[in-house]
């Protein structure tokens, strides 16, 4: 039997990067994927997402190309050339995580992968069976289907499906306005569809603070997205065409047809056919518990990712995955703080967040202050083109440390990581402020906040 001093379940940015810290740290690894390495990230969420709104975004430039000086006739956009462009940009990442792996000596199993026993995996299919010393759970997760909506690949589809369509549908409902369902609707709507979203809760992008949420959604509507918010899918019936739907806010009912529906709801830990209950590791709805350094229930056991349930985020997985691997070592690293891991949206507008809302650090009894900069304000943006948005800092008003950070604009996800820095060493307002940022950048904006805190302004 083949022996190993750590085997990996799952290829995704977890389970990838798990794989190449332990064999950094000296093991002898295997990493076991069913389907492609890269896992969703890679193949079916991140890239391939980017990719398509990349495109999305140069559709808009070039519709406002008199403001630029150009002049075209005859602009056409080729879908299927965008969806061809996000494959091959997916077949490059892919391949750079097989030449990872090779390089790093790690053993490459194809299958799916059950614990026989604790330290025994076993590989459907071929019936191969790799000895363990640890174990590294990173089996990621599945879309939450909406009750009585089953996916049929066709009318009713999840993010996977849609990834794979080589034309936009001419209408959509998307239910669920969170990052991937506007991240969706942005691409598609760039694209000509008539899209709705429909939102159970009061705003779109709900988990962000009050005063991005509601800038988020003045900006998705001006880009011609219907949004229903607090409002619930009341029923869903695939006709010959497409789907009837009627959709309920409060005490008001509409219907609508559309071609297609893609639901995004979030996400469900794939912890099951693994065996776990057998051996011993205990799980909480699904989701696989573990403690600050990725220990299961089991000792020498651990799952990181979006199997843990903790923060559906490649990064997330990817910062778990160190941890993992370096707590197996015997040299375990400082344990995650979720609360400083930033959060960002891709659509149009962008949106980045880091650390508490105003309205998390008020419900804490902090005595909170806050400042905007608005983009108007700033040089860049007002010769990029697009001056929307803003960056919100959230501070303590007696220790004036930085609590959260909330921006909203273009490119602002390339911002975020700055503030990040701030806030894990826990700065306050007076150093952010006292820190040269660059002229003429959109990180302008951040000073100029933290300026504006202290009281001293100079352009708002
Ligand atoms: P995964 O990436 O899901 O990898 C798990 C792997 O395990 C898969 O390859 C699967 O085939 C394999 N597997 C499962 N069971 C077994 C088994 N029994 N045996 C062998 N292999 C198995 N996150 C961000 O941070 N930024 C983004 O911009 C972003 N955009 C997204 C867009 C979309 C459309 C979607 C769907 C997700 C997005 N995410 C984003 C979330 C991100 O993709 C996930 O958080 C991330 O992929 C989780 O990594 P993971 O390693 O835990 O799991």
């Amino acid at each position: 039997m083949n022996k190993f001093d750590c085997v990996v379940i799952g290829g995704g940015p977890g389970g990838y990067t798990a794989a190449v810290r332990a064999s950094q740290l000296g093991m002898k690894t295997a990493l076991i994927e069913k389907e492609s390495l890269g896992g969703t990230c890679l193949n079916w969420g991140c890239i391939p997402t980017k990719a398509l709104l990349r495109n999305a975004e140069v559709i808009h430039l070039l519709k406002q190309g008199r403001t630029y000086g150009f002049n075209f006739e005859n602009l056409s956009f080729d879908y299927g050339a965008a969806h061809k462009r996000s494959r091959s940009v997916v077949a490059r990442q892919t391949k750079r995580v097989s030449f990872l792996m090779k390089k790093n000596g790690i053993e490459i199993f194809t299958g799916s992968g059950r614990f026989k026993d604790g330290n025994t995996i076993e590989i459907e299919s071929s019936g191969e069976k790799l000895q363990a010393k640890h174990v590294i759970v990173a089996t990621g997760s599945k879309p939450r289907q909406l009750p009585g909506a089953a996916y049929d690949g066709d009318k009713i589809i999840n993010f996977r499906r849609a990834l794979e369509l080589k034309k936009v549908p001419a209408s959509t409902l998307i239910v669920g306005a969170g990052p991937i369902g506007m991240e969706f609707a942005t691409i598609w709507r760039r694209y000509g569809s008539d899209v709705t979203v429909v939102e159970l809760l009061d705003h779109a992008l709900p988990l962000e603070d009050a005063s991005v949420s509601l800038e988020a959604e003045k900006q998705f509507k001006r880009n011609g997205i219907k949004l229903h918010t607090g409002s619930l899918v009341k029923s869903l019936d695939p006709t010959e065409s497409g789907v009837d739907i009627t959709i309920e806010s409060g005490a008001t009912q509409e219907n609508l047809s559309v071609n297609t529906v893609l639901v995004a709801i979030g996400f469900m830990a794939n912890s099951d056919n693994l065996g776990l209950n057998t051996i011993g590791v205990k799980t909480t709805n699904g989701n696989v518990d573990i403690d600050d350094h990725m220990h299961t229930s089991l000792p020498h056991v651990y799952a990181i990712g979006d199997v843990t349930g903790k923060m559906c985020l490649a990064h997330v997985a990817s910062a778990q995955a160190v941890i993992a691997a370096e707590a197996i070592a015997g040299k375990p690293s400082a344990s995650l703080v979720y609360s400083d891991i930033p959060r960002c949206t891709y659509s149009s507008p962008e949106v980045a967040s880091v650390g508490l809302t105003e309205n998390q650090a008020s419900e804490r009894g902090i005595e909170v202050i806050s400042a905007q900069c608005p983009f108007v304000a700033n040089g860049k943006a007002i010769a990029s083109g697009d001056n929307s948005g803003f960056i919100k800092i959230v501070a303590d008003g007696k220790s004036k440390k930085i609590l959260g950070v909330h921006l909203i604009g273009e490119h602002v996800t390339e911002l975020v990581a700055g503030p990040t820095g701030m806030l894990s060493l826990e700065a306050t307002i007076e150093q952010l402020g006292n820190t040269v940022h660059p002229h003429p950048t959109l990180s302008e904006a951040l000073m100029e906040a933290a300026h504006a805190l202290c009281g001293h302004a100079i352009h708002i």
